[in-house]
Formats: structure tokens, sequence, C-alpha cells
């Protein structure tokens, strides 16, 4: 029986078990994938107690995807690019990070655009911001950030050759796609993106997931955009995670609806 996990403070409310054991259920790989809650000041004892305990392999979330990298054996070059690792693999006792993320971003806006030459604009800048901005340049489009602190934008539009802005310019903007990367919304009726701005965009992709349909998506579909919510990113990135531990690849309606039965459960 192989063991994989989650490291995050706090992963309690994570879906990721959920997505992940009914797919190893559904492959008939032996294998459980549990929560492993780690305290900041406890992850460098608990990554090399991964190797010790002999653990497969574990998701790595908020706020432990950058720290993480000092404690590996080899990093990816997409994760050293975009500066974060999601995804841990053992590989007889050596540790290797990689970042799905960005990959789970680009499938779930490709799925409803070719990104190819297209206007983005991020709302957002932080830690998920850098996967979002990196699949998008990455797929070629042209970038927009726009973020509450404007120094934050500019750190990483300078990093992957985007444009920064302060979100008090929001009024502004204009583009192909917009993806709202910011916490906003979370559990509240609020969205950093007024309805008359949405108008002029195609496509709307939120990462907050609680509640599926947030404010800014409710109004971008009202607008006229194809919207994505933020289980979609999440899937497709629970998805490139268990091919790097399984060299399988799971269904997305599969991981989509054991994510969504335990969001029904926890909220
Ligand atoms: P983070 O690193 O803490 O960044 C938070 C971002 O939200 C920053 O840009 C921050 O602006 C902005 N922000 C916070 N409060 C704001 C407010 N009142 N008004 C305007 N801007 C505000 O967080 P993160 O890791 O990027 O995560 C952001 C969200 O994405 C979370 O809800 C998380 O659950 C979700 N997420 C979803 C997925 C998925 O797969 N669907 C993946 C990762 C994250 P400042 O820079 O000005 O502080």
């Amino acid at each position: 029986m192989k063991v994989y996990g989650i490291i995050g403070w706090p992963v309690a409310h994570s879906l990721s078990p959920a997505m992940h054991n009914a797919a190893f259920q559904a492959y008939g790989i032996k294998a459980v994938y549990g929560l492993l809650p780690v305290a900041p000041e406890e992850l460098e004892a608990a990554v090399r107690g991964l190797s010790a305990l002999n653990i497969a392999g574990v998701s790595v979330t908020i706020p432990h995807k950058e720290e993480v990298m000092k404690y590996l054996y080899r990093i990816d070059e997409t994760a050293r690019r975009i500066g974060a690792v999601n995804t841990i693999l053992n590989r007889e006792g050596k540790l290797f990070g990689f970042n799905t993320d960005w990959l789970g971003a680009q499938r779930a806006l490709t799925e409803k655009i070719d990104l190819t030459g297209k206007e983005a604009v991020v709302v957002g800048a932080g830690g998920s911001a850098k996967a979002v901005v990196y699949a998008l340049i990455q797929a070629g489009a042209r970038v927009s950030v726009y973020n509450r602190t404007l120094a934050r934008a500019e750190e990483l539009a300078r990093r992957f050759g985007a444009r920064a802005y302060p979100l008090e310019e929001i009024n502004e903007a204009h583009g192909d796609v917009i993806v709202q990367t910011t916490s906003v919304g979370l559990k509240e009726e609020r969205s950093p993106v007024p309805k008359e701005v949405l108008r002029r965009f195609k496509v709307a992709m939120d990462l907050v997931y609680q509640p599926l349909m947030t404010k800014f998506l409710r109004e971008a579909q009202e607008a006229g955009c194809a919207i994505v919510d933020g289980l979609s990113m999440l899937v497709y990135q629970g998805i490139e995670q268990f091919k790097l531990w399984t060299g399988l690849e799971a269904s997305p309606a599969l991981m989509r609806q054991a994510a969504e039965n335990a969001l029904k459960g926890a909220s």
C-alpha cells in the first residue's frame, strides 16, 4: 500500500483527498491519500520525514509552495521558473518537485479558448497568479496583471514579461480572457471586477471555488462570457499530479464528481 498526502497549513478543508482516493479506487491502485497538516516551523522536518516514512508523493499547498523548494533533491525547470512547487514525487528516497498548477490553469482555459495571440487580464498577484500568468504566457497570450498592491503586480510582470497596473485601474481593462486569482469572493458575495468591465471579455475564470458560482462568475455569465469555475483548475492540476505519481491519466469527470461531493459535504 502506497501512501500519499497533502502538506499545508491548514489542510482540513482540502478537496484533494477526495479526488485522489476516488481515482486510486477507480483504477484499482493500492494507495491511500491523507491530510498531513504541517505548521510552517515544522516544514523542514516534515519534508525530511517524507523520505524516512517512504511517503510516495505529496501535494503542497499554502503556505509551503515556495519554502518547500529549499528541501528538495531536484526541482523541475518549470516549477523553478514559476517559483513554486505544488507536487513532490519520492523516487527511491529522493524528493523531486514539480508544479502542476500552471497546467491545471492552462487546460481549464484552453477548453474554452485558444490562447495564442490573445489578450489576457489577471486580477491578483499572489501565489496562484504566478502559475496562471506563466500558463497564459506559455500558451502565447499577452498578459496584464491588476493588483491591489502595485509593487507585487510589477514583480510578477517583470518575472514573466507581462504588464502591471493598480487594481484601481481595472475599469480600463479589456481583452479576450480575464482570470480572477484574488481571494475576494471566497465565502462572500463580492467581486473585484465591475460587471461593465466583464462585457469586454469572451472568457472568465475564477480560482475561488467556494461558492462554485461566485459573484464574479455570475456577473461574467450575465455579461455574455463563457465561464470556467475554480474546480476546473483544481481538478486538472490534480490529474497532472496523479499522472506524475502513477503514470495514469485520471478521468476529469471522476475527479470533478469527487471534488464536488466533498465540497457539498464541507459547506
Ligand atoms: P495569496 O498569495 O494570499 O494572494 C492573494 C491575492 O488576493 C493577492 O493578489 C491580494 O492582493 C489579493 N487580495 C486579497 N484581499 C483582497 C482585497 N480585499 N481586495 C483586493 N485584492 C485582494 O493567495 P493565492 O494563493 O494566490 O490564492 C488566492 C485564491 O485562489 C484563494 O481563494 C485560493 O483558495 C484560490 N486558489 C484556487 C486554486 C484552484 O485550483 N482553483 C489554486 C490556488 C489558489 P495584495 O497583493 O494587494 O495583498
